[in-house]
């Protein structure tokens, strides 16, 4: 989900990614979905909620803030009853972040109480937000996923599932939701795929998570992920699937196997380890260069490094070593201060560096922040020489999809060429994975019309879905609300 911004062109706003997990049938489900909020942390760090259902009520508890920090307690837990539970993980690095914007959303609908957890972006949302502000509806937060309830709403008729899908055939962009409502915990994935969204089991119970990551850590069993357009609905009766939109290319979302899933997860059946490992591999046979050591940006740079290392026959060595103690909250006070703070999260590894010739493997180059310290910082350890390799294409575009990137104006990659890139970062030698290497990596020939394609959109331009509120200039009117939050 994506808090709207007040002008479309205000890209400081469109920075959210998130994660969402549900579960139907069992005793604790409140408690099950804290456990998988855990594993999904990685997907969003600002605000956490759950809400459960318990026959009777629906029992909500959302903050801002870690999971950890606010679903620790017994109190909490014990008060969110129920034998149904989704719950959401949010992410914004820019932008207010207000608990009324906090996930799962709740509606009370004609039909009954409606929670709402979505991860990904909707393209359309604005136009449509406009459109029901015209004919009466008062919306509570400034998020895009609201105007999916509120379309549930206008539809006027059918039960709950019968609504949504109404709802759902008129936006556009990317989706994995979880909803839940009496007795029924509904998953829903776009008709592209572009986010995961899967099903596991847990003796006579069934899970719907962002990654594999959320089931192992309740010992679940995987079970299939949702098909792109799909609608799984689970209730005492069991899974029902409904599949209501015209059927599209498959357009899973690469960067999730390039940065953004956790790599002891397996989405689509492809471990995301591997998938990074594979792509390594790949760039150093595209880009490899004479070196005595590999060595990795921490901790997503990892194992495309590995990959790189035992494709190049070039040792591994962990030259860089990252403090996991760091908040990202971390004000920096001062200039000066600012300045040094990059030392807080990363610090070189002499032993490991200095004298060598360092290839330094990452995963991207967004802003190209990190790159440039982390290079300063190695060739201050003694590194001889600083070539950098990174395991995706240039970042040439924004995602609109649910990732955070910064508009174009603020992409190194949109801005220069790779020459002026690796003068800008201080590097040696900088090379990218080519975007065929990538497709072969991934075992995937690039735009076969029969296959299955990823959302490569950060870095070819070929947005998969229609742009609705992008290319709408006209001004918005969004109130702007501060709470104390
Ligand atoms: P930058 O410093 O802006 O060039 O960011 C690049 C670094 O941020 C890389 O080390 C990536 O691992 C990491 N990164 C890439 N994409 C994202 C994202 N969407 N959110 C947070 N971090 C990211």
């Amino acid at each position: 989900m994506t808090q709207l911004s007040t002008h479309p062109w205000d890209d400081d706003h469109l920075k959210e990614e998130c994660g969402v997990f549900g579960i139907y049938g069992i005793d604790e489900a409140a408690a099950h979905t804290v456990l998988g909020l855990h594993a999904l942390q990685h997907r969003g760090q600002e605000a956490a909620g759950i809400v459960a259902f318990d026959g009777h009520r629906f029992n909500a508890h959302r903050e801002l803030g870690h999971v950890a920090d606010h679903f620790s307690s017994g109190k909490v837990v014990e008060r969110l009853k129920g034998y149904a539970s989704i719950g959401h993980v949010r992410y914004s690095t820019t932008g207010e972040t207000i608990l009324r914007n906090v996930q799962p959303l709740f509606a009370d609908l004609e039909v009954g109480g409606f929670a709402l957890a979505h991860n990904g972006n909707l393209t359309n949302a604005y136009a449509l937000r406009r459109d029901l502000v015209r004919r009466g509806s008062l919306f509570q937060s400034t998020t895009d996923t609201e105007v999916i309830t509120h379309l549930m709403a206008a539809a006027g008729r059918g039960d709950v599932v019968e609504r949504l899908t109404e709802a759902l055939l008129q936006i556009e962009g990317a989706y994995s939701l979880v909803a839940l409502a009496e007795d029924m915990v509904i998953g829903v994935r776009d008709p592209l795929g572009v986010r995961p969204l899967l099903m596991g089991k847990l003796g006579s119970a069934t899970i719907l998570a962002s990654e594999t990551c959320a089931l192992d850590i309740i010992g679940a069993t995987y079970v299939r992920d949702l098909d792109p357009g799909e609608i799984v609905v689970i209730d005492h009766s069991g899974v029902r699937s409904i599949k209501p939109f015209p059927k599209r290319q498959h357009r899973f979302c690469i960067f999730e196997y390039i940065y953004f899933a956790r790599p002891d997860s397996s989405l689509e059946g492809y471990s995301v380890y591997e998938a990074r490992k594979r792509i390594g591999a790949e760039l150093a046979r595209e880009n490899g260069v004479p070196a005595d050591v590999i060595v990795p940006v921490p901790d997503s740079g990892v194992p495309a490094a590995l990959g790189y290392a035992q494709e190049a026959g070039i040792p591994f060595e962990l030259g860089i070593i990252r403090n996991h103690y760091v908040g990202r909250t971390f004000i920096e006070p001062t200039d000066h201060i600012r300045h040094l703070g990059v030392r807080l999260k990363h610090n070189a590894n002499r032993a490991k560096v200095d004298g060598k010739r360092v290839v330094l493997v990452d995963d991207s180059i967004v802003r190209g922040t990190t790159s440039k310290k982390i290079v300063e910082m190695v060739r201050a350890a003694g590194a001889k020489e600083v070539h950098m390799r990174i395991s995706s294409p240039p970042t040439t575009h924004s995602c609109f999809y649910g990732i955070d990137t910064p508009e174009r104006s603020k992409l190194l990659a949109a801005q220069h060429n790779v020459a002026e890139m690796a003068k800008i970062i201080g590097v040696d030698s900088l090379a990218f994975i080519s975007i065929d290497g990538l497709y072969r990596a991934m075992g995937q020939p690039r735009r076969d019309p029969d296959k299955p394609q990823y959302c490569d959109a950060c870095f070819t331009g070929e947005y998969p879905t229609t742009l609705t509120d992008q290319t709408d200039n006209s001004p918005r009117q969004l109130s702007l609300l501060t709470e104390n939050a």
